[in-house]
């Protein structure tokens, strides 16, 4: 696969594996990490109620992440959750 593939956009059962969340649940709708800090921000812009992000794994809530550092934009579990794939492993 190539370095600029985009990974967003094809989530598969490979991509799932993958350490960090990329993708969240609304609902029924799957919404990518930067949509949901779009629309994180949109809720707090205009007091809106905090969009109810769920992991698509567990669906326990999770939290979107901006990219910082070396970090990539991702999801991160509210409480983690050991039994889940998508969940950041303890440090
Ligand atoms: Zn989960």
């Amino acid at each position: 696969m190539p370095d600029d593939f985009p990974l967003i956009t094809l989530l598969g059962e490979e991509e799932m594996t993958m350490a960090k969340s990329m993708k969240c649940a609304i609902g029924t709708r799957t919404v990518s990490v930067d949509d949901a800090i779009e629309m994180r921000d949109n809720a707090k812009k205009r007091k809106l109620d905090y969009p109810d992000f769920q992991c698509p794994e567990c669906g326990k809530s999770v939290r979107p992440h901006c990219a910082g550092g070396n970090a990539c934009a991702h999801f991160e579990h509210l409480s983690r959750n050991p039994n889940c794939r998508l969940s950041d492993p303890a440090r």
